[in-house]
């Protein structure tokens, strides 16, 4: 089998599972995770940006305070998280520091990834950090997630992670090395299956046969996140990490099962913003922004000449040219209320006017359809 092209890939996600990185002795596995690091390092040495999805902080916690993981109850669980998290964030940063990469933790709840508001803040956060060659530690803030509003299982989170980011690849690393057609401890039959174009109901029903990672649900829930990733433009590999140096040997040719995206992650982002019916206002925008927009550019405050609607900060708004033609749509980095008030404003100017340091750009570039000007 070839080995996994990584090379073709810019935005990696790597979500690890809790039984790769705790031993036996319910403690992290420092070698396994010295060897992660290496991985890493090499990746981000290659002009690759990397952000790290864990699992283990309830593990890790509920050995520290001697609480019982299966007979918990929920706030057991939160406190397991709570002193277990530091412990895992500080084992990352520590192994990426002899790499000379600094880590960062980000700490998420679903509202973080599907609330469009939050959404914003979050990937503000996180393109801030990859920008500068950090590499975030995400995992679920679960000292504060309950039963009824959590992601629940990281391979989710991760997949949500990548639609955020608009990665380009996903990669589940857990004690299974893919998708087989039966569940392999069971069935002498079963067969591994290397690629996956289409997610369909027959691919769901071989997940739902096959056990993996003591962490979380298991396959059903992996093929679930190659789901919501490759819908993004996001590619999503299956491997096993139960091995020194995971990505390595994946990229050597270590048995995976590759989802493959539908499109890239800014066609997938242009596609949901095309298709979004409920828009909330119009941003007229002067001549000179328009083409900066078909340049590439993002939408500055100070190429806003009207406001109109009431929208909030999240919504989609209609990008008008001085004709009043919908030239494109995009996600307001503003309320209504603020946009009037910064429009025609150079952005160095916000603070002053608004009375808080806001976003410098009206309208993001990756967050903005632009429709074809013939159409
Ligand atoms: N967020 C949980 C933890 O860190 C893990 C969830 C999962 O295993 O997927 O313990």
């Amino acid at each position: 089998m070839s080995g996994f092209a990584i090379a073709a890939y810019h935005r990696l996600v790597i979500k690890v599972g809790s039984s790769l990185l705790i031993g036996e002795d319910g403690r992290i596995d420092r070698a396994w995770l010295e060897g992660l690091a290496e991985d890493i390092a090499e990746l981000h040495g290659t002009d690759h940006e990397l952000l790290i999805v864990s699992s283990g902080a309830i593990a890790i916690g509920s050995m520290v305070l001697g609480i019982n993981m299966r007979r918990a109850r929920l706030e057991d669980l939160q406190a397991a998280a709570a002193a277990g998290q530091v412990q895992l964030a500080h084992a990352y940063q520590a192994a990426l520091a002899d790499h000379g990469i600094t880590a960062a933790q980000v700490l998420l709840t679903p509202g973080d990834t599907e609330n469009r508001r939050r959404f914003l803040n979050a990937r503000g956060t996180l393109g801030r950090l990859l920008e500068r060659s950090v590499v975030p530690v995400i995992n679920e803030n679960d000292t504060v997630a309950t039963e009824e509003i959590r992601y629940g299982d990281n391979d989710r989170l991760a997949a949500r992670v990548a639609q955020l980011v608009m990665a380009d690849a996903l990669i589940l690393l857990s004690d299974v090395d893919g998708l087989y057609t039966a569940d392999p401890g069971h069935d002498s039959a079963a067969e591994h299956i290397a690629e996956v174009r289409k997610i369909t109901q027959d691919t769901l029903r071989m997940a739902g046969e096959t056990r993996s990672d003591i962490g979380s649900g298991g396959m059903a829930t992996k093929v679930q996140a190659a789901q919501i990733a490759t819908h993004a433009g996001c590619s999503t590999v299956i491997a096993s990490g139960v091995i020194r140096r995971p990505l390595r040997a994946l990229v050597r040719g270590g048995r995976h099962t590759i989802f493959r995206a539908e499109g890239t992650p800014a066609a997938a982002r242009k596609q949901w913003l095309a298709g979004v019916l409920e828009v909330c206002g119009e941003l007229r925008l002067d001549d000179g922004a328009v083409s900066a927009l078909h340049n590439g550019k993002s939408l500055l405050p100070v190429g806003v000449i009207r406001v109109a609607g009431n929208f909030r900060r999240g919504d989609v708004v209609a990008l008008t040219d001085t004709a009043g033609s919908e030239i494109g749509r995009g996600l307001a980095e503003y309320s209504a209320d603020e946009a009037q008030r910064v429009a025609g404003c150079r952005s160095e100017r916000i603070e002053e006017i608004l009375g808080y340091r806001g976003r410098s750009v009206v309208v993001h570039r990756n967050e903005m359809v632009l429709f074809d000007r013939d159409s």
